[in-house]
């Protein structure tokens, strides 16, 4: 019983999260079930996990096949799923160098150990990252200070010092914010867990020019917008704009948990004892996302990503203006895309959709969260788009 189960876990658990009251047990491409058999069109996609589907049969395959083989070594040795993924990411984006990390907080902590080895050895000692206001960066005593947000710092400082956080989508703020102290940026190509926000045209190759002109890192957070969410396979590409250094996790692995860095030659300043990981790109992960991003370019994903999210995207226009007493923006790209409200409806709303059978995000108390995997068809849309409207017309009262 579902019931049963949130007992359980309210005697068990640490309580750092309010649940939805959905007990998931299996999944199967865009759809789960819960522990009653009910069905779900997973719209989270297990938080922009799950890209290729849950279950997809060739990273499952790949997982069988690894667990009877190896799961897990050391970094004293080499493996062969570990160099075939390294092959993959750097034949397949600009970056030159890679090192695999369990996650993205994980994998942003390593990208700012490298940029502080990188001001030390070529900008006299300089430390400082500057970061963004609405960003999320993960939840380690390190990233909290980099995460521009008070609701992730305000009970763990005193903060790691020199991340110095300012208003995002704001070249003169960066500007202003940056001194001989300052070794690099680091920012989303859209901010997701700020709640879809995109920067304007101009924000984003204006950071590449001002990191050029001052010889700092210029860092992206690929996180949530890698992994072909956008509908490219990387956010950069998305952006017209070449980072110095890129991290990733979420997609990467289908489920499975792994993150990455990665830079270009020139900064790649790391030597032997500076980094590690006991699990960090262990057999295991790094098998299951080799398969992912290796399906993944082969089917070209990211493409059929950028044409289902115009889909989505047109729907969501549809319903909005049907709703326009309510409804006030529709944003995002490819598939990360939020439904935006004239009020704070989003936690009900979600509520609604939860008992209609559609899994969403209420990312902003106005605002809704959609970030399918990336397989979701356009009758699954369809269907989710009905949802919410039916959703909507509760909430509404009408
Ligand atoms: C989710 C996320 C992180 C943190 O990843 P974890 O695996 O939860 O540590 C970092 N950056 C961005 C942009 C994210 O969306």
């Amino acid at each position: 019983m579902t019931s049963d189960w949130i007992d359980s876990e309210s005697k068990y658990y640490m309580h750092v999260v309010n649940r939805q009251p959905v007990v998931i047990e299996k999944g199967n491409g865009a759809r789960v079930w819960d522990v009653a058999g009910k069905e779900y069109l997973d719209f989270t996609a297990g938080w922009a996990v799950t890209n290729l589907g849950h279950n997809h049969p060739e990273v499952t395959s790949a997982i069988q096949e690894q667990a009877q083989t190896l799961l897990q070594t050391s970094n004293q040795f080499y493996t062969l799923p570990q160099l075939r993924l390294a092959e993959a990411l750097v034949e397949n984006s600009v970056l030159d160098k890679v090192f695999f990390s369990n996650s993205g907080a994980e994998a942003n902590e390593g990208a700012a150990k490298l940029a502080r080895k990188y001001g030390k050895i070529h900008l006299d000692g300089a430390n400082e990252i500057i970061t963004t206001l609405g960003s999320f960066h993960g939840r380690t005593i390190g990233m909290i200070a980099a995460t521009g947000n008070p609701h992730y710092q305000e009970n763990w400082g005193p903060l790691s010092p020199d991340f110095v956080n300012v208003e995002y989508n704001n070249l003169d703020e960066i500007k202003n914010a940056t001194t001989d102290r300052t070794c690099a940026i680091m920012v989303e190509v859209i901010q997701g867990e700020g709640g879809v926000i995109i920067p304007s045209e101009g924000y984003l190759k204006g950071l590449r020019e001002w990191c050029d002109e001052k010889k700092i890192l210029l860092i992206f957070d690929d996180v949530q917008c890698g992994a072909g969410r956008l509908g490219t396979l990387w956010g950069y590409e998305t952006a017209g704009v070449e980072p110095d250094v890129m991290t990733l996790a979420k997609g990467l692995g289908n489920g499975v948990p792994i993150g990455a860095f990665m830079c270009k030659e020139w900064c790649d300043v790391l030597e032997p004892g500076d980094h590690g990981s006991t699990f960090g790109g262990n057999p295991l992960a790094t098998a299951a996302a080799n398969a992912t991003v290796r399906y993944m370019i082969e089917q070209d994903i990211p493409s059929a990503a950028l044409s289902i999210g115009r889909y989505l995207r047109s729907k969501l226009e549809d319903l909005a203006q049907s709703y326009s007493e309510i409804v006030t923006e529709v944003r995002g790209v490819g598939l990360l895309l939020a439904l935006v409200f004239q009020e704070q409806i989003s936690a009900k709303l979600v509520a609604e959709c939860n008992q209609l059978g559609l899994l969403l995000n209420p990312v902003r108390p106005n605002a809704i969260r959609l970030m399918p995997p990336l397989i979701v068809s356009e009758s699954d849309c369809d269907e989710a788009v009905g949802i919410i409207e039916t959703a909507l017309k509760k909430v509404l009262g009408n």
